[in-house]
């Protein structure tokens, strides 16, 4: 099962990912979490995406499609897997095809969350993260369950992402709105496209997508 899952940032892509992994045993691919990775280690990507990111910027295609064509080369995804984040324009939409055929693989199913924007302005704000295993949490709307302990991996480090602070989500907002509108027409073309209303509880979304991929 090869799946992509869009949505603006904050529309809760990260939290239906870790659901849909645990369900369906397929690795998780988010280009996000991989930049954020080489950043942490300051490998050479991380140095490359970083002025980007900071910025609320898209990483140039010829970059992204790199990581994700070295990614789906591994051994992993022969399973299926599951994209968070990619493809973000349409010459990643593209490469993404050639990829496929490459490996001889294809897109079963294009999962859209739909939230509106004002909605994800308030879970940016929110969102914190576990620095040891990345779960996403929100002060109101998702917290763990003990405070300050994380429910995954019982950690106690939480950050909040640089590039939700109120000066970055604007900009990203508006980048991912524009750069996400041709690729959901390229894939309601082909027929993959289902779109599920993901402004309400994380399990009502969750069971959506289920009913989705099964
Ligand atoms: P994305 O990966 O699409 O950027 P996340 O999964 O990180 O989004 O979710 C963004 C924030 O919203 C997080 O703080 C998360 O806990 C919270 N969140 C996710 N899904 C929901 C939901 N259905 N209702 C309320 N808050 C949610
Ligand atoms: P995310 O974790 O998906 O919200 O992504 C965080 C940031 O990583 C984005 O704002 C971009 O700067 C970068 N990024 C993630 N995925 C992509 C992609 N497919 N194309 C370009 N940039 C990306």
């Amino acid at each position: 099962m090869n799946l992509i899952l869009m949505g603006l940032p904050g529309a809760g892509k990260g939290t239906q990912a870790e659901r849909i992994i645990a369900e369906y045993n397929i690795p998780h691919i988010s280009t996000g979490d991989m930049f954020r990775a080489a950043m942490a280690n300051e490998t050479a990507l991380g140095l490359k995406a970083k002025s980007y990111m900071d910025n609320g910027d898209l990483v140039p295609d010829e970059v992204t499609n790199g990581i994700v064509k070295e990614r789906l080369a591994e051994s992993d995804t022969d399973k299926g897997f599951l994209l968070d984040g990619f493809p973000r324009t349409l010459d990643q939409a593209q490469a993404l095809d050639a990829m496929m055929k490459d490996l001889g693989k294809e897109i079963d199913a294009v999962i859209e969350i739909n939230v509106p924007e004002e909605i994800l302005v308030d879970r940016l704000a929110g969102r914190y993260m576990c620095r040891d295993c990345g779960a996403t949490y929100h002060k109101v709307f998702n917290p763990t369950k003990v405070e300050g302990t994380c429910d995954r991996c019982g950690g106690h480090d939480f950050y909040q992402r640089e590039d939700d602070k109120p000066e970055t989500v604007k900009n990203r907002l508006a980048v991912n709105v524009k750069s996400s509108e041709p690729i959901l027409a390229y894939y309601k073309e082909k027929g993959l496209l289902q779109s599920i209303d993901g402004n309400r509880e994380i399990d009502a979304v969750f069971a959506d997508v289920k009913n989705i991929i099964e």
